[in-house]
Formats: C-alpha cells, sequence, structure tokens
C-alpha cells in the first residue's frame, strides 16, 4: 500500500516514518498518528503546514489548488 486518500489530505503509510511533524505543525489539530497510521480526525482548513514540512514528502493535500499563500482571500 502507499497513498492513501483521508478527507482533505493524502498519506503514503511507505514513505512515512511516523516522526509526528505533520500532527505538530497543524494549525487546528485536524491530523492524529493512531495505530501506526495518520488519520484527519479534526476539520482541515487547508492550510498546506504538513505538506510544507514533512521531511519525506508522505502528506498533501489532495486538492493543491485550494492552497492559499500569504495575503490571498479565501474562497
Ligand atoms: S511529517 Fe511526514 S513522515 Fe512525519 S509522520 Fe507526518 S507524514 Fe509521516
Amino acid at each position: 500500500m502507499a497513498w492513501i486518500n483521508r478527507v482533505k489530505v493524502r498519506w503514503n503509510d511507505v514513505l512515512c516514518k511516523r516522526c509526528h511533524i505533520c500532527v505538530d505543525v497543524c494549525p487546528v489539530n485536524a491530523l492524529a498518528l493512531v495505530k501506526n497510521e495518520i488519520i484527519e480526525p479534526g476539520k482541515c482548513v487547508e492550510s498546506g503546514m504538513c505538506e510544507r514540512y514533512c521531511p519525506d514528502i508522505a502528506i498533501e493535500l489532495i486538492n493543491r489548488s485550494k492552497v492559499r499563500g500569504p495575503g490571498e482571500k479565501q474562497e
């Protein structure tokens, strides 16, 4: 198995080393490491922080077009 879709992020169980960084950097606590898997129990606001800080490119937003830069308005 490799990429697994959650609600707004997809996670790669092969690339992921379970370092917990994505869980720690999420500003709304949308992610959790449970039973050795990254799951998305919270409400993701598509900040892109997990994707940006994952050292192993193991998590990304499913809909990247919604990632906003500083100063850009929310849709
Ligand atoms: S930051 Fe990347 S490697 Fe670390 S737990 Fe999250 S998905 Fe896995």
